[in-house]
């Protein structure tokens, strides 16, 4: 594992806007860390680079672990996870009282591999919704 510079890591949190670039929890409202994600596990070939790195949440982070893809459940294809690099959230989830629905194949796979629609945690975006928490205003949230 490559270490990722104080500098480094203070920008990825910056452009996130210290949002999960996948579910969307401000990490104000998280009580553990949020973590780096590389986007391209370095387990295969990603780098250590502005471009291949995101904010993440920990339940995020841990599902998603150094995977890339999965089985999209409708076409059967091997389909790579959303990128919030390359990609934005809104042409690919829709938010819907605390559930986050997919739009494409990319969103199924990430809502299916990061298991963002577990009980608990749209339970959590549901009570933050309540208080105006959520969804934190990332770039790529409010950038249609
Ligand atoms: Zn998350």
């Amino acid at each position: 594992m490559t270490s990722i510079t104080n500098e480094l890591r203070r920008q990825v949190i910056e452009r996130a806007g210290n949002c999960c670039e996948y579910c969307l929890l401000s990490q104000d409202d998280n009580f553990f860390s949020f973590h780096i994600d590389h986007i391209i596990s370095e387990k295969h070939g990603g780098v250590t680079e502005s471009h291949n790195l995101s904010l993440s949440c920990p339940n995020c982070n841990t599902f998603k672990g150094s995977d890339i893809g999965s089985i999209d459940s409708q076409t059967g294809l091997l389909t790579p996870l959303f990128n919030p690099r390359l990609q934005q959230w809104v042409k690919h989830f829709h938010l819907g009282n605390g559930m986050i629905e997919p739009l494409t194949p990319e969103g199924r796979v990430t809502v299916f591999l990061l298991r963002l629609n577990q009980a608990d945690r749209v339970f959590e975006r549901q009570e933050l919704m309540s208080l105006g928490r959520y969804p934190c205003p990332t770039k790529g949230y409010f950038e249609a």
